[in-house]
């Protein structure tokens, strides 16, 4: 079996896309060399989208893995995502973005992690760099990300927004406002007036790697998903997310060795002001502030991951 294939401006490319959060400094901080290797297996593999962010750190391990892959950088696609709000830090963004990953135009590039509407307003510079680049040939779609319903479906209608990159997995988990159905609701809009969404999270940032495989079938075989972010960071989940991609069965061994990764709450420390906002956010009372630091009850934690975009300071990873 292969790939479902999807079009990107001109460029024929799998579903599924090589996402690499997982593998950067905000999560398993991986030596660019040893991330860029595994870009690199996925690429040889018939991966052909690659997804990063300015925040993520991992614009060198994509500039590894694609040099180390020996693939013609005109077959990919680079997506990627800046938090910045004007238009000069957008500018920079975009040339940091293509100077780091050694590349001369980016595929899409999105307004990353909106939190709402009026979030949304205050990065209008932002979004008209995005415009100018994209008319200069420096990028070829642009859009937004964001873990908000409310936010999605309010912008849904924005034709400058050709690409929407939602939470989307079976449990709705993850999602900080609004049910499934209700974002459901809103991917069809989007998709009504012909723009495009790819799914992030297919695993509830971990939180259903037990059912890891059914979990990625629901996702990849939803007929309002274009494509599916999923991060990886051994060659071993690169095997098994092909095999569920291109639906060949997976081993028992391989589908239990990776389910039972350990994966938990993480606070950094260093970032953490206290200010309480994940303590307001969580609905297990599994984090609290003590001594000036946010901490975990492992005990209580069910890794919804609600509490990470209410962290003003990126303190918070799942790992
Ligand atoms: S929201 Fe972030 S910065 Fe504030 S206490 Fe929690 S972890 Fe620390
Ligand atoms: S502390 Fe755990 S349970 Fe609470 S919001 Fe964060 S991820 Fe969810």
């Amino acid at each position: 079996m292969n790939f479902k294939m999807i079009q990107f401006l001109g460029k024929e490319v799998p579903q599924l896309i090589f996402g690499s959060l997982t593998m950067a400094p905000l999560q398993r901080n991986m030596p660019a060399e040893e991330g860029g290797k595994i870009i690199a297996y996925a690429l040889k593999k018939g991966l052909r989208w690659i997804d990063t962010a300015q925040m993520y750190g991992s614009y060198p391990h994509v500039r590894i893995g694609i040099e180390q892959s020996g693939i013609n950088r005109d077959e990919l696609v680079i997506s990627t995502k800046s938090l910045c709000k004007t238009y000069k830090e957008m500018e920079e963004a975009i040339n940091e973005a293509m100077d780091e990953m050694n590349i001369t135009y980016i595929d899409l590039f999105l307004l990353h992690a909106v939190r709402s509407p009026e979030d949304f307003l205050d990065r209008s510079g932002a979004l008209n760099a995005l415009t100018e680049a994209k008319r200069l040939g420096k990028i070829g779609a642009l859009g937004i990300s964001t873990h908000s319903t409310i936010c999605a479906g309010i912008l849904s209608g924005d034709e400058r927004l050709e690409w929407y990159h939602l939470m989307f997995n079976k449990k709705g988990t993850g999602l900080t406002d609004g049910t499934l159905d209700d974002q459901i609701k809103v991917i069809k809009e989007i998709k009504k007036r012909g723009a495009r969404f790819y799914a992030m999270k297919p695993l509830g940032g971990g939180y259903l790697k037990g059912m890891a495989e059914e979990a990625l079938k629901w996702v990849k075989d939803n007929p309002l998903v274009d494509a599916v972010a999923l991060g990886m960071t051994s060659e071993e989940e690169v095997e098994m997310n092909i095999r569920v991609f291109t639906d060949q069965a997976v081993s028992e061994e391989l589908s239990y060795r990776l389910s039972t990764i350990e994966k938990r709450l993480f606070v950094f420390n260093n970032l953490c002001i206290g200010c309480g906002e994940c303590e307001k956010t969580c609905e297990q009372s599994a984090i609290f502030v003590k001594e000036g630091k946010a901490l975990v009850s492992e005990e209580n934690c069910i890794l919804c991951g609600y509490c990470i975009p209410a962290c003003p300071k990126f303190a918070l990873r799942i790992i």
